[in-house]
């Protein structure tokens, strides 16, 4: 088949207006999608997006139109996905603005879900089950290994799927029937009051979750005290994750972490610079047992391979739409693997949940072969906007059963919701 369209929208939720979303470093965020559509000559569509906080949305947008050249009139594969990334991301042009990494990464992730949007749908399968069914040679030829080998060679990756070739029927039979394990951020934005931290901890136990997570790193008291008042209102067995938004060198993350720890804090997200890769190292020596979590703004596979080679990290979190797609995200899971690091998807925002719940149950299926210690971010904000939103019960994500990667907006939401001229922001 051949793509014949490629089209970008500018999408914006006003959500700053209830600071939904409010944390140490993005005190007023505008959710947003720099959203995308791949149409091709046999009537099939493909949707992607990459997610922004509002300004700068427009230079994603313009980003995804920049691989319209590269799209727009090929033949696109089915069989070689792998090489559809490669093909974008290696574009030597392109590659100059990163190279892997910024608004032309974004954009390129934006395009290749689509693309297995698209591939999801052509198959009749949810991405998550495409991947799953895929042999282990097809899995390890969708990863890009350049910059990899030195630390994963793609021999040794096939090794490790064909281990978890073995049980892949009885684990998508189980996740078919029990889902996927979440927590919820919902409760812990740095924005909402004690009483609606309290209330929406009480009832995230309440609806099944057994991890929450507070955004801190503004004021110290002021998180002891929500600290103090969530371990309260959930109880010692429910975990409780921290997540600092990169505020803090590496010293002051130390010390807040530690000042936090007594009230049980399960990781430490994002502390400083997500390129400190020897500073994340420093934290995590100091603050052991408390785990140290990041990858949201991990901006590609080589960053991913370096926290794993320094031992930086205790929870590697993968984001849907910040690298270049499913195809790098393949190869983060394996690098994960190797190293025996669970990956807990970085979601929320708008749509990253839809997205990355395909991601971690192939892994469960088909990679790690393994749920344990392992959860997906749950955030209940704009899942209305998808035609076929996530679904957690009893707190765990329901697998997906409709063909493609969840990825789809409603037409009438990217209508309403379109910057600066639909009726949400004219209003
Ligand atoms: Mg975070």
């Amino acid at each position: 088949m051949k793509i014949v369209a490629l089209e970008a929208h500018d999408v914006r939720f006003p959500t700053s207006r209830e600071l939904d979303g409010s944390d140490a470093m993005n005190p007023d965020p505008d959710y947003s999608a720099a959203y995308v559509v791949l149409r091709t000559d046999d009537g099939l569509e493909g949707h992607g997006f990459c997610f922004t906080i509002g300004r700068g949305n427009d230079v994603c947008v313009a980003a995804i139109e920049a691989h319209a050249p590269l799209v727009v009139g090929t033949d696109l594969d089915l069989g070689d996905l792998g090489g559809f990334a490669r093909r974008l991301v290696h574009d030597s042009q392109l590659r100059w603005l990163g190279p892997e990494k910024g608004a032309v990464h974004m954009a390129a992730a934006a395009v290749v879900n689509a693309a297995f949007d698209l591939a999801g749908r052509a198959a009749g399968l949810p991405v998550w089950r495409l991947l799953a069914e895929m042999s282990p040679e097809q899995i390890v030829d969708l990863a890009d290994w350049r910059y990899l080998t030195d630390v994963l060679t793609p021999a040794r990756a096939l090794e490790i799927l064909q281990d978890a070739k073995t049980g892949r029927a009885e684990r998508t039979e189980k996740l078919l029937a029990t889902g996927y394990p979440a927590y919820t951020t919902t409760p812990g934005w740095l924005g909402y009051s004690d009483e609606k931290l309290v209330r929406l901890a009480r009832e995230a136990v309440a609806d099944g979750f057994t991890q929450i997570k507070l955004k801190v790193g503004a004021n110290l008291d002021d998180d002891i005290r929500r600290m103090r008042l969530a371990r309260e209102a959930v109880g010692p067995d429910i975990r409780i994750a921290v997540d600092a938004n990169q505020r803090w060198d590496v010293g002051p993350a130390i010390e807040w972490t530690k000042a936090l720890a007594p009230y049980g804090v399960y990781w430490i997200e994002e502390p400083t610079s997500p390129d400190d890769v020897l500073g994340h190292a420093a934290v995590r020596r100091a603050v052991a047992p408390v785990k140290v979590a990041t990858g949201e703004h991990i901006a590609n596979r080589v960053m991913v391979k370096q926290m794993l080679q320094a031992g930086a990290l205790d929870v590697l979190q993968i984001d849907a739409c910040r690298v270049a797609g499913v195809t790098e995200n393949v190869a983060n899971l394996l690098l994960a693997a190797a190293h025996g690091v669970p990956v807990c998807p970085h979601a929320g925002g708008v749509g990253l949940c839809e997205a990355v719940q395909h991601i971690s149950m192939f892994d469960y299926v088909a990679v790690s072969g393994t749920a344990d210690d392992r959860v997906i971010e749950y955030v209940d904000h704009l899942h209305e906007h998808f035609t076929d939103p996530v679904r957690i019960v009893n707190g765990r994500y329901a697998a997906p059963t409709a063909p493609g990667m969840s990825t789809e907006m409603r037409a009438a939401s990217l209508a309403a919701h379109a910057f600066p001229d639909g009726e949400v922001w004219r209003s």
